[in-house]
């Protein structure tokens, strides 16, 4: 039994250290080891792993011969597609740094991403380029749609890619969501990247060679950069890339591919359970786990879909200056619902106080993080680092509580929290409250200033369609669940509440709401 267990765990141990690796070797193992398994396919096109390691020989050797150099940047300004994923591989590939964008990304948001990473070259749509030469008339820009343009073509390899051995470069910047102030660029290694494979995603959820993964996240933010490409070509899986999630088009995927994984934001999960009751149907197909990151994960919704699905829906925690996984919850293991999980192992993490000190296990605190998936520092920003990266610690301003069994709960945003008479409240804890309510399809908590109180908490809330709802109903519901300090002072029914893509509450947008009011 001893030795059996013991030839496990040399096996997983071998199966990790695997992982972390040059992405030109990746994909050279994975096209030896299987040339016609399916990588990635779009509604479009789809590459074999022998496809796609030649293709982005390619384009590394196409950057290459057109002047850019090891550590150059080089934007993606496309949609999610197989074409988004060649275009990156091949950044990394020439030793340069992938800089992602969102397609839906306005001109002003382009021009500073593009500024501020000093890109020399970019990827982009043929008919959206004059975009990118606005934002700097001297970048190259490169038309690819489809696997066609000239970075693509059969022909253009030149010299080999240059397929650099030293991982703990950069490799990418990525920008952060920006829920408040400008968005700073993260920049992350290939090496931290895949610690996150080799940590979470192959020994927790358990991703392989044998998965087929159903990805609608934007690919251009860290959690499907990591999950979606990264860790895609590391374990050798398959992926169906849609453009952007919708309920529907999700449902016909899931209808038509085997589909064994299924990663999201909490909304896309609530939004597939309120479909499914509509519909009365109960069945995920082939799917074996679903992911959830991003931002909080309502206990409620996480049992509520797994009983109707029958289907496991893991919580984890991450963040783009992690290279996203903090936290996981693991299928096979004890969960508590409402928590993400327990910290990475070989992950540091510590709940502190104002003034640096740990608090006692299941008191809030700040959560701080140190290990071999933290950024290697800001974009040009070394004061931004430096308030951040503490003696290898970074402060994620994320308030939390460690229970004495490691179990990890987010309990709101520092800057977030609302000081009602000198009491703080979390809008988390708040939403949470309110989700409890079976009427109620989504909501918000935000701070307002008062005159006498300093600020209060006002909720924005979308009840599910066909049910009635209105302040009252809140009020009393709120009045058995929380302390009277954290009572909403007003609830508004609205239709919808503005999220960035990776499911954040963009509360910023609800105050203006309010003081446009
Ligand atoms: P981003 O850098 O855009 O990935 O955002 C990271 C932030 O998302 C974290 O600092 C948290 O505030 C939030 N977040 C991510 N995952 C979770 C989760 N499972 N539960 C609660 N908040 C989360």
């Amino acid at each position: 039994m001893k030795s059996q267990k013991k030839h496990v765990l040399g096996r997983t141990l071998m199966i990790i250290t695997d992982l972390i690796a040059p992405i030109g070797e990746l994909l050279r193992r994975q096209a030896a080891e299987r040339p016609q398994a399916l990588a990635f396919r779009d509604k479009d096109r789809s590459v074999t792993y022998g496809e796609l390691a030649e293709r982005t020989a390619r384009i590394a050797s196409y950057l290459q011969a057109n002047g850019v150099g090891p550590g150059d940047r080089v934007a993606i300004h496309l949609p999610n597609s197989v074409d988004w994923v060649e275009a990156c591989l091949g950044i990394v590939r020439a030793g340069a740094v992938a800089v992602p964008m969102s397609f839906d990304a306005t001109t002003e948001e382009i021009t500073y991403r593009i500024k501020d990473a000093q890109c020399v070259a970019a990827f982009g749509r043929p008919q959206r380029l004059d975009l990118l030469r606005e934002a700097s008339p001297a970048i190259h820009v490169i038309a690819f749609e489809n696997g066609e343009g000239e970075a693509g073509a059969e022909g253009s390899a030149g010299q080999p890619p240059r397929d650099p051995l030293d991982m703990e470069r950069p490799a990418f910047i990525i920008y952060t969501s920006g829920t408040t102030g400008r968005a700073k660029g993260v920049v992350l290694s290939l090496q931290g990247m895949l610690w996150v494979t080799a940590a979470c995603w192959a020994p927790i959820a358990g991703l392989s060679a044998d998965d087929y993964v159903l990805n609608s996240l934007p690919l251009y933010h860290s959690y499907a950069l990591n999950l979606a490409v990264v860790s895609i070509v590391a374990t050798g899986a398959s992926e169906y890339l849609m453009e952007s999630f919708s309920t529907s088009r999700l449902a016909e995927v899931l209808a038509n591919e085997p589909i064994t994984l299924l990663p999201g934001v909490p909304t896309v999960f609530h939004y597939m359970l309120e479909r499914a009751k509509e519909e009365g149907r109960r069945t995920l197909s082939n799917v074996r786990i679903c992911l959830s990151a991003g931002a909080v994960l309502p206990g409620p919704l996480n049992q509520e879909f797994e009983s109707w699905f029958g289907v496991k829906l893991l919580d984890g925690y991450g963040i783009t200056e992690t290279s996203t996984m903090v936290t996981l919850n693991s299928p096979r293991g004890s969960r508590i619902m409402g928590s993400c999980g327990l910290p990475l192992p070989g992950l540091a993490t510590r709940v502190i106080d104002l003034y640096g000190r740990d608090v006692e296990p299941g008191s809030e605190g700040e959560l701080i993080v140190r290990g071999p998936n933290v950024m290697l520092g800001y974009h040009n920003n070394p004061e931004a680092t430096a308030s951040a990266l503490r003696d290898g610690w970074y402060h994620t301003g994320d308030l939390a509580r460690l229970d004495r069994f490691g179990f990890l709960s987010i309990t709101g945003r520092l800057k977030e929290i609302i000081i009602r008479g000198g009491q703080n409240i979390a809008p988390a804890e708040v939403e949470e409250a309110i989700f409890a309510h079976e009427s109620v399809l989504d909501c918000a908590v935000v701070g307002i200033p008062h005159k006498f109180l300093g600020e209060v908490p006002v909720a924005f809330i979308i009840p599910r369609d066909g049910h009635q709802l209105d302040e009252a109903v809140i009020l009393a519901h709120c009045q058995a669940r929380l302390s009277s300090y954290k009572i909403p002072h007003v609830v508004h029914v609205v239709a919808e509440i503005p999220r960035t893509a990776s499911g954040k509450i963009q509360r910023f947008k609800l105050k203006e709401l309010l003081r446009e009011a």
